[in-house]
């Protein structure tokens, strides 16, 4: 075993593959938390918390079995509803994670008669559903619409699914999702947008696709995860009726996964629900991203992810280190995780933050950075 595992060690340091930090707790250990992706600050409010506590009382503290056994309850049909409120879209499949639900529409939708384009900087979790789709398979250059034009038009199968996110997750940037959905509409081809990083972010928290006044639009489709704005865990896929249907008896991840666990559907809801009444937690994302952008003099990012070049490995890893041992906690990419090579910090403009916290933050990180800076 300990060679069989040194073995794989040296193949992911050839490939520039840098080993992963111990997993780290955000809860409670550091003063200053911007790195989790609780961009509303909603983990820990006590509506949610008694929403999870009650769903716990009525149904238990698992699902039980699968949605298509004994394992769906009144709570999903309730969060199913308030995410279509929320996202303007006409029906919605509650999945037990983001991950599982990429994987659910990707392998629905797929096949070997139906191309599947995928954005370059697109998340694991999209590559990986492509792949098990069985589908031919193209990635085209991050958010470059031409690219991906000719792709469709050189296009031999008789269907084609284009995946994008509608705020990417590393370096922030959104996607042109107008432009995107007549590219796909002229070519025939369906719209699949992950919006982990935009429902609860943009467009007054109801996601870019609703924004961008796709909600609805029958070629688009839209999947979510319910473990960041939303403060819960577990995933979704929304869009047409028929869609959902499909899903229902096609869909590996949600057929032979355990259904969402009531507490977490529950809260999910219940965020749905703030969303909706609270605008201005939803813009407060929007002022500390700015906040942070002016603090550290870099251009600001469309969603709460903020996005600070650190240069090698070494470098990021020791910057979020010594910040960390500061009190701040930040995210640390690398490779594999970070899609142009390119390390950096990464920074959650999270809604319950103050002011003056961000100042001291990005205080802290310019000093760290002028410190650490290589000689040209
Ligand atoms: N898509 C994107 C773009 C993500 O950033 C993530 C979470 N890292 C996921 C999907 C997966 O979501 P979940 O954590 O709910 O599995």
């Amino acid at each position: 075993m300990q060679e069989w595992l040194a073995g794989q060690a040296r193949v992911r340091a050839r490939r520039g593959i840098v080993r992963h930090t111990t997993p780290r707790t955000g809860w409670g250990a550091a003063p200053l938390d911007l790195a989790s992706n609780d961009y509303l600050g909603l983990a820990a409010d006590p509506r949610l918390q008694a929403a999870g506590i009650a769903a716990v009382g009525s149904y238990g503290t698992g699902a039980r079995s699968s949605r298509v056994v004994t394992g769906t309850h009144p709570v999903h049909a309730e969060l199913e509803s308030e995410l279509c409120a929320l996202t303007g879209q006409p029906a919605a499949l509650a999945f037990s994670s983001g991950y599982t639900a990429n994987l659910g529409i990707l392998t629905a939708l797929g096949g070997p008669g139906t191309l599947i384009l995928r954005d370059e900087h697109a998340h694991a979790s999209l590559i990986d559903g492509a792949r098990l789709a069985r589908s031919p398979l193209a990635a085209f250059g991050h958010q470059d619409l031409d690219s991906l034009r000719r792709l469709l038009a050189q296009r031999t199968q008789p269907r084609a699914v284009v995946v994008v996110e509608s705020i990417y997750s590393v370096l922030g940037d959104a996607a042109d999702l107008p432009a995107t959905a007549r590219l796909c509409a002229e070519h025939d081809a369906l719209l699949v947008v992950d919006e982990a990083h935009g429902i609860g972010v943009a467009g007054n928290g109801r996601g870019a696709v609703h924004a961008a006044g796709l909600a609805g639009a029958e070629h688009v489709v839209l999947t979510a995860t319910l473990s960041k704005a939303l403060g819960a865990q577990g995933g979704a896929v929304l869009g047409p009726p028929a869609l959902r249907e499909h899903l229902v008896n096609t869909a590996r991840s949600f057929i032979f996964d355990t259904g969402l666990a009531p507490a977490a559907a529950a809260a999910a809801a219940e965020a749905c629900r703030v969303i909706a009444a609270e605008p201005d937690r939803v813009a407060a994302v929007g002022r500390n991203a700015a906040l942070i952008a002016a603090g550290l003099g870099i251009e600001q990012a469309a969603g709460a992810v903020q996005s600070v070049p650190a240069g090698t490995p070494d470098r990021a890893a020791g910057l979020a280190i010594r910040l960390e041992d500061s009190g701040v906690l930040v995210g640390c990419f690398r490779p594999p995780s970070v899609p142009d090579g390119v390390s950096r910090l990464r920074l959650t403009a999270r809604a319950d933050l103050a002011p003056e916290q961000l100042r001291t933050a990005t205080g802290l990180i310019n000093s760290l950075l002028a410190a650490t800076e290589v000689p040209a």
